[in-house]
C-alpha cells in the first residue's frame, strides 16, 4: 500500500515537473533489428534510442539478431523484461527461431506492445501471427493469399480490397501530407488535422491480415509519384489478444526518423503502445522542431 501511496506521489510530481526526477516508473523498451536487404538498421538503430533519451518517460535496450543465432535457435531476447518492442527490423531479414516467435506470440498477446516502423512489415511473410500483429505489410512475396489492401477511399471509407496483385511498393521519396483520421484517439490528440512528412518513401498496395486495425492517419499516394491514387494507411494501431501494436510506414533511413513528424508520432505511439495512455506533449513548433 505504501508502495502504492508513493508510486502514486510520483506520478503526480512527474506530471507537474517534466523531467523531474520524480519520474514514475520508466517505460522499458527493447528495440529489436538484425539483417536485413535494403535498411541500413546499424545506422537508424542508434537514432531511434536518441529519441527515447529525449524524453523522461523511457528506458531503452537493444537486441540484434544474426544469421547464426537465428538459425542455431539462440537468439532469445526475455521479451517478458519490456513494456514494448520497437521492430526496427526489414525486408529479408531471417526467421526467428519458432521458440522465439512462440514467446513473442505470447508476450503480445498477454498484452505486451509492439511498434512497428517503416520496413519491419516487409519482414517475415510467412509468420502469420506476426502478419496479423503489423496488420498489412508488403513485398517478400506478399500478394491476395496474405489479406486484403487496405486502403480510405475519398469518401472516407475503410477499403477491404481482395484483388490480386502484388502487396507493398513506393515510388520516389517525396514530400507529402498526413491526414488524421482519428483525431481523439491518445497518439493523433492535439495533433494538427494535416501534417507534411518527408521526403520519404510513401509505401503503399501494403496488404494483409487487415484484422481489429484502426487507421489513425493516412497519406494520399498521387500517381504522379507513381502511387496509388489513394489514401493509404500511414498510422495504424492494431490489437492483438491483450496487446497493442502502433504501425507507422513512415522512417526510411536516418534523415526520415530525424523529422518533427517521425519524432512526435513514434514517441508517442510507443507510448501508448506500452501503456495505452500518451502523456508525450505536442511540441509546439510541431512539426518542424529540430531533432539534434
Ligand atoms: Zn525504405
Amino acid at each position: 500500500m505504501k508502495k502504492k501511496i508513493l508510486a502514486t506521489a510520483a506520478a503526480i510530481l512527474a506530471s507537474l515537473v517534466p523531467g523531474s526526477l520524480f519520474s514514475a516508473e520508466k517505460i522499458k523498451v527493447l528495440i529489436a533489428d538484425g539483417p536485413q536487404g535494403a535498411h541500413q538498421y546499424q545506422e537508424t538503430t542508434p537514432v531511434l534510442k536518441q529519441l527515447f533519451t529525449k524524453v523522461p518517460q523511457f528506458k531503452v535496450d537493444h537486441t540484434r539478431s544474426s544469421k547464426e543465432s537465428c538459425a542455431d535457435g539462440s537468439y532469445k531476447p526475455d521479451f517478458n523484461k519490456y513494456d514494448v518492442v520497437v521492430m526496427n527490423e526489414g525486408y529479408g531479414a531471417p526467421d526467428w527461431p519458432k521458440g522465439t516467435q512462440r514467446a513473442f506470440e505470447k508476450y503480445i498477446a498477454n498484452g505486451g506492445g509492439m511498434v512497428s516502423i517503416h520496413a519491419a512489415n516487409n519482414c517475415w511473410p510467412n509468420w502469420k501471427e506476426y502478419n496479423k500483429m503489423t496488420a498489412i505489410g508488403g513485398w517478400g512475396g506478399r500478394n491476395e493469399k496474405s489479406g486484403p489492401y487496405l486502403y480510405i477511399n475519398d469518401k472516407g471509407e475503410v477499403v477491404r480490397d481482395t484483388s490480386k496483385g502484388k502487396g507493398g511498393a513506393h515510388g520516389p521519396q517525396h514530400e507529402f501530407e498526413l491526414v488524421v483520421r482519428e483525431k481523439e484517439h491518445p497518439i493523433m490528440k492535439g495533433l494538427p488535422p494535416v501534417f507534411k512528412h518527408g521526403p520519404d518513401e510513401l509505401y503503399d498496395k501494403l496488404r494483409g491480415p487487415a484484422e481489429k486495425v484502426t487507421i489513425l492517419a493516412t497519406a494520399f499516394s498521387s500517381k504522379e509519384k507513381k502511387g496509388t491514387g489513394r489514401h493509404e494507411p500511414a498510422l495504424m494501431t492494431i490489437s492483438y489478444g491483450k496487446g497493442r501494436v502502433f504501425h507507422s510506414i513512415l522512417g526510411h533511413h536516418v534523415k526520415q526518423i530525424k523529422e518533427g513528424s517521425f519524432v512526435t508520432t513514434f514517441l508517442r505511439g510507443t507510448e501508448w503502445a506500452a501503456t495505452g495512455e500518451v502523456t508525450i506533449p505536442v511540441p509546439k513548433d510541431f512539426p518542424n522542431q529540430k531533432f539534434e
